[in-house]
């Protein structure tokens, strides 16, 4: 008689086995919130808002109810709506484009880099001089009509967008520079710069699988003026200051004290996670490339001196959906981010663009996909997602 020893399932990110290690110090972290009924705006807001600040090297941290929050939060301190344009990525999460697009502005969509998938200065450079011109102290964009504002770029799945090319580019253009950096708490770009302290506004999100994780939805944003910072303080609790008097529209977009509780716990474990997280990326890497799968399949291209906090590890395969429905059946999780890049989006249709405007952006949507990589990835697991690969290719 045989008996098949089923290994237990591979899931994409498992979040039980820091709850069970952290509980201890979570548990009393939440009940001293309860105790003290503080559950707006509290001291665990403003301690979690000063230290991430601290952590993202920027002057002032303002914490909001998301990712897509700080975002829309973002945007509203710039004064970016109806007849603007933002410059942006059309290969992220939705929010990136959504945000811009639900204040009445126009996104306005620059390929992506190939090779990391970030936003491409040398589209935002040919955006720049085949679509817009300068005029009345601004740059405005001729297909649209709008006034072009900002630039988003995103830093997706942990690593730095091309910052030391977009910023001066941006600059020249008098243009503010909105960081995405909710998958990259911590990145850092040459120099050991960080996300969140390389443009005008930088954008976090403590979504639950981002590498800093809350119990539900929460978000900041950084910014190294303090005037922008105080606006966004205002627009964060209705544009109200004081209380009940309303010179600006806001919007209910503040961070939540239970979540800020919790983070600040969370927080002072996030770089030994990032390092498990770039440990599994370079185990995935050598293993990868000593099966000799390193030409068949796409490796993650990580930027000369860059820190990339690996939110995911993404390959690249041209059977991508046949390899995916393969790991599927070994109960290997993956993910693909993002199926169907942001230009060609069905709510989008009215900007009018076919397949073909962002080639770059449509060829990672057909090839990339996001193996597991979470900080307790065991060696043997991560071995187990390599072999499987591999048995795919044979
Ligand atoms: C997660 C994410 C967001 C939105 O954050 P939420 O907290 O989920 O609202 C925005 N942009 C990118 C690139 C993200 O990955």
């Amino acid at each position: 008689m045989t008996t098949t020893v089923v290994r237990p399932e591979i899931p994409l990110l498992d979040l039980k086995a820091q709850w069970r290690a952290l509980r201890d110090e979570i548990l009393p972290a939440i009940e001293a919130v309860c105790e003290s009924q503080h559950f707006i705006l509290g001291p665990n807001v403003a301690a979690l808002e000063r230290e991430i600040a601290a952590y993202s090297q920027a002057a002032h941290g303002i914490g909001t109810s998301s990712g897509t929050d700080a975002l829309l939060l973002a945007l509203m301190a710039l004064g970016v709506g109806p007849g603007d344009s933002v410059l942006t990525s059309p290969y992220s999460f939705f929010a990136t484009a959504g945000t811009i697009a639900r204040l009445g502005a126009r996104p306005i969509f620059c390929d992506i880099d190939a090779d990391t998938c970030n936003l491409s200065p040398a589209a935002v450079r040919q955006t720049i001089e085949r679509d817009c011109e300068r005029r009345e102290g601004g740059l405005w964009h001729r297909p649209s009509g709008t006034r072009v504002r900002a630039l988003m770029p995103v830093h997706l799945y942990g690593q730095c967008a091309d910052m030391e090319a977009l910023v001066p580019l941006a600059s020249a253009h008098g243009l503010a520079v909105i960081e995405d950096a909710a998958q990259a708490i911590g990145a850092e770009i040459g120099g050991g710069r960080r996300a969140g302290s390389l443009g005008t506004i930088g954008c976090f999100s403590f979504f639950p699988s981002k590498n800093l994780g809350a119990f539900g939805d929460a978000g900041l944003c950084t910014a190294a003026d303090a005037e922008l910072a105080e606006r966004m303080r205002v627009l964060r609790v209705h544009g109200g200051k004081p209380k009940y008097h309303h010179a600006l529209i806001g919007a209910n977009l503040r961070l939540d004290e239970l979540q800020a509780a919790v983070l600040r716990v969370k927080l002072a474990h996030l770089d030994r996670w990032t390092e498990a997280r770039r440990t599994n990326a370079a185990r995935y890497d050598a293993a990868f490339r000593a099966a000799g799968l390193a030409g068949t399949i796409g490796l993650p291209r990580v930027r000369e001196g860059d820190r990339h906090v690996f939110n995911q590890y993404v390959i690249r395969s041209p059977r991508r959906d046949a390899l995916r429905a393969h790991l599927a059946t070994e109960r290997i999780g993956t993910e693909v981010y993002y199926p169907v890049p942001l230009h060609l989006q069905a709510c989008f249709a009215s900007l009018g663009h076919v397949p073909g405007d962002c080639p770059q952006a449509e060829a990672a949507a057909a090839c990339t996909l996001a193996l597991p990589v979470h900080p307790d990835l065991q060696p043997e697991q991560l071995d187990a997602v390599v072999a499987a690969v591999a048995a795919f290719h044979e």
